[in-house]
């Protein structure tokens, strides 16, 4: 059941403005800047990043998506094995400074089969992450860039990240497990 709430609508859209402003900023503004999100929800994420940097810029970002999704290959294995359905990014990545963007980062084996699956279309100048949640448990070296909220949790909960686009309301929770 749900235990607190940790972001609503208004909440949200803060956090992820001031991502837009802090993106534009690391990087000197937004030349061969692009997005990538990973289905599901870092997609629509990754969508609005884009129309706030270009609110403030006044230039377009692209937009890709990955589909990335966590399998258990037996039951004993505690770490899902992470596995690259899909890609649709429709621009080349070569010399392009990339921001990958997704709504929760936990154990991190997510956003590494990301960068595989990057590096397999060319090579990128730099690759940024941006986050949601961040809920910690990382099982590997990896770090996000942009983080919209650190939200430490037991492992047994779980973070839900409500969007409008995909849940019909806006608001993140932390749900008991
Ligand atoms: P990781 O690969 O870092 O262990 O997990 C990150 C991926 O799993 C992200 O794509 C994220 O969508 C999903 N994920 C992991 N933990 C949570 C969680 O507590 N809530 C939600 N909504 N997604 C999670
Ligand atoms: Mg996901």
């Amino acid at each position: 059941h749900e235990k607190a709430q940790i972001l609503d609508d208004k909440g949200m859209r803060r956090a992820m403005v001031r991502i837009a402003h802090e993106i534009i900023e690391r990087n000197k503004g937004v030349e061969n800047l692009a997005l990538i999100g990973v289905r599901r929800r870092g997609v629509p994420l990754a969508q609005r990043l884009a129309k706030y940097i270009s609110d403030i810029e006044g230039t377009t970002v692209p937009v890709g998506i990955l589909d990335i999704t966590l399998y258990r290959d037996d039951l004993t294995t505690l770490a899902n094995q992470p596995q690259v359905h899909q890609t649709e990014v429709p621009f080349p990545v070569a010399g392009k400074k990339l921001v990958l963007v997704d709504d929760v980062l936990y154990t991190g084996r997510t956003v590494r089969a990301a960068l595989d699956a990057i590096m397999d279309l060319g090579r990128p100048e730099v690759v940024q992450l941006a986050v949601l949640i961040d809920r910690g448990h990382r099982e590997i070296p990896i770090r996000a860039d942009y983080v919209g909220k650190n939200v430490p949790t037991s492992r047994k909960e779980v973070i839900s990240v409500r969007l409008s686009e995909i849940d019909g309301e806006e608001r993140v929770v932390i749900l008991e497990g």
